[in-house]
């Protein structure tokens, strides 16, 4: 059964895309089968995996109106070695287009639930808004990964996620969780990102991930070459960092890595 994780933060800019695309392509160096589902119309992991965006036959807006299933609409990310069911700018009419549909925030997850064989790990990228679209990302998830800068009104955008979470899983799936905390884009020399890395720790405890991912200029330069930045340059900080990760992710998985 694949584990599926929502990477969400309604903050634009903190990191999401960075993190879903380096996770997928350092999961699949540790030999777990990735999907990674674009639910963003920016389409910013698509074509950071590889995937021109402007040449999609299917994507994951047909998914979700049910016109394809995941199967016809997936694509290789030859560079990452996972599977990436992609989405560009059509997607942004999803949201009104969905209006009428019954069970409009499940789409996602009732279009999953025929992939859960295929792969270890689901992850999500989120767009940066708690609209519709990450709501069916929450729906189809067993958890969230929250990355987030340390800076002073990050704490603050934290607790509308921390309660939209709730609510959909009081209401809607019973399965979400928080998995983590990530601090990402992490510079230990600034005393403000310290302070507000040691709040987190305070408030959240065991939910801050242990990793914590470095600002590294390859991370950010390797999408404008279609490559996850742990591909780019797998002996960058970033690079280690995001491996790092990974091996966390699956230790908190409960997935058995030999
Ligand atoms: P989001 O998906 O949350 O909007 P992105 O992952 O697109 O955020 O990141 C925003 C910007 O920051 C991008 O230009 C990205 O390349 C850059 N970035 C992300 N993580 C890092 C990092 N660890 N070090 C340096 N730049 C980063
Ligand atoms: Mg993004």
């Amino acid at each position: 059964m694949a584990q599926v994780f929502c990477i969400a933060n309604q903050k634009g800019g903190v990191g999401k895309t960075t993190t879903a695309i380096n996770l997928a392509a350092s999961l699949s160096t540790l030999k777990q089968r990735v999907l990674l589902i674009d639910l963003d119309p920016q389409g910013n992991a698509t074509m950071g995996s590889g995937v021109d965006k402007h040449q999609l036959k299917s994507s994951v807006y047909q998914v979700l109106l049910g016109l394809e299933d995941i199967q016809n609409s997936k694509y290789r990310s030859e560079s990452g070695g996972y599977d990436v069911l992609p989405a560009n700018r059509n997607l942004a009419g999803a949201e009104i287009e969905l209006v009428d549909f019954e069970h409009r925030e499940s789409l996602l997850r009732a279009a999953l639930a025929k992939e859960h064989v295929n792969y270890d790990f689901v992850l999500i990228d989120c767009p940066p808004a708690l609209s519709l679209l990450t709501l069916n990302g929450l729906c189809a998830a067993n958890g969230v990964i929250v990355p987030m800068q340390c800076e002073y009104f990050a704490l603050e955008g934290l607790s509308d996620l921390v309660n939209s979470i709730k609510q959909v899983h009081a209401n809607l799936n019973s399965d979400l969780k928080i998995i983590g905390l990530l601090r990402v884009m992490f510079d230990p020399r600034t005393a403000l990102q310290q302070q507000v890395s040691d709040q987190l720790i305070n408030h959240f405890g065991d939910k801050v991930f242990k990793t914590v991912i470095p600002r590294n200029v390859r991370l950010a330069e390797a999408p404008s070459y279609g490559l996850p930045g742990v591909v780019y340059d797998k002996a960058s900080r970033g690079a280690k960092a995001y491996v790092e990760f990974a091996q966390e992710m699956i230790q908190r998985a409960g997935i058995k890595n030999d």
